[in-house]
């Protein structure tokens, strides 16, 4: 049986359409492979582009999926440990219901962190979280300043209020001192009571100094008789703690021109420290000079020094070795001397006690 001409025909023009319709369709397919090599190029390229934005951002964002699991984290929520999807969930939780922009703080690896949680296509939660510790350790500061302010107004009162009374109870007490000149016992019994009205006085001086702002009313008067009439006034201390007053040479006048009641409070506070470091009784040795265009008080004990891993920390606000110190009569001879011009310090000295200078300008004496 032989072919029909018009069937070979019609064959050869099928065959010949079948290769051209291949032909289009290879390059249709090679188009094709190539759009989607394109795409995906452009797909890796926004990728990386969006990790590295994610990687760069200054707060941390973790991606969670639909089913909770974690999808896309950034480098600084792996370095503050909030790359969680146990965190994601629990602060979407507690922040569902609330007005967008809600944020949460939560503590993370002994960091506080501020999360925010936003919902996003898929069913996937963002969430972002920014490292706050710092800040809100300012803020307790501040708080706790504030709060210290607060009690500070509240002590310079209460100390106010005080020294009224005290100061009658003084007077009181040098009319009865008078009336009792020959009663010896009770004249005794009337000493602890002064010295213990002067203790009183003394902290509410430290107080009152220390709430308040220091302005020197600066007026001239001989610091060496000051010093003598300090040591009399605290002769009762002395005495009851057996502890020596020695005035260091030279004698003789020696003017200043410096604010008499601040000079005062750093004697009685340098005295008061001295008679806490002897327990036992020792010594206190005052002196004051004038060398290069400064006045300098140097005051002495013969107590046991003050140790070197204590010794930057003296001068500050509340640091006490003390049970019942309140801190605060270095950091008000610190105070005074600034307010003045000058500096005081702890100075080594060659055998053991402690040895303070307290050293001003001396303003043209
Ligand atoms: P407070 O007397 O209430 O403790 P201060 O500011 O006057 O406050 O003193 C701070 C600390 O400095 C004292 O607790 C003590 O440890 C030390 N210090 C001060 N003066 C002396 C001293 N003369 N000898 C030894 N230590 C001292």
């Amino acid at each position: 049986m032989s072919a029909n001409p018009g069937d070979i025909e019609s064959l050869r023009r099928a065959l010949s359409r079948l290769e051209t319709s291949t032909g289009a369709l290879t390059r249709a397919y090679a188009a094709l492979t190539a759009e989607a090599a394109r795409l995906s190029t452009e797909l890796e390229e926004s990728h990386r582009f969006l990790s590295g934005v994610m990687e760069s951002l200054p707060c941390a964002v973790v991606v969670t999926g639909a089913r909770g699991a974690v999808e896309l984290v950034n480098a600084e929520a792996r370095e503050l440990g909030a790359d969680d999807a146990a965190l994601v969930r629990a602060a979407a939780a507690e922040l569902s219901g609330r007005p967008g922009g809600a944020r949460l703080l939560r503590a993370v690896g002994g960091r506080t962190l501020s999360l925010a949680v936003r919902p996003a296509p898929g069913g996937r939660t963002i969430m972002t979280a920014e490292d706050v510790t710092e800040l809100e350790r300012l803020r307790a500061g501040a708080r706790r300043a504030e709060r210290l302010a607060g009690a500070g107004g509240l002590a310079a009162a209460m100390a106010h209020e005080i020294r009224n009374p005290l100061g009658g109870m003084e007077i009181f007490i040098s009319l009865l001192r008078r009336e009792l000149a020959d009663d010896a016992d009770t004249l005794a019994m009337l000493g602890h009571v002064a010295s213990g009205a002067q203790a009183i006085n003394h902290v509410i001086t430290n107080v009152l100094m220390f709430t308040g702002e220091p302005r020197p009313a600066f007026e001239r008067f001989d610091a060496r008789r000051l010093l003598r009439e300090i040591f009399e006034f605290a002769h009762g201390i002395f005495e009851k703690n057996r502890v020596a007053p020695r005035l260091a040479p030279p004698e003789g006048p020696l003017f200043v021109h410096a604010d008499p009641g601040m000079v005062r409070q750093v004697i009685l506070n340098m005295i008061h420290n001295a008679v806490a470091a002897q327990p036992e009784g020792g010594f206190f040795e005052a002196s004051v000079t004038q060398t290069g265009g400064r006045v300098e008080f140097r005051f002495a004990d013969g107590g046991p020094g003050v140790g070197a891993d204590i010794r930057e920390r003296i001068f500050d606000p509340f640091f006490t070795t003390k049970d019942s110190g309140a801190g605060l009569g270095l950091s008000i001879v610190n105070q005074i001397a600034r307010a003045h011009g000058g500096f005081a310090d702890l100075v080594d000295s060659a055998g053991p006690g402690a040895v303070f200078v307290f050293s001003i300008p001396s303003r043209g004496e």
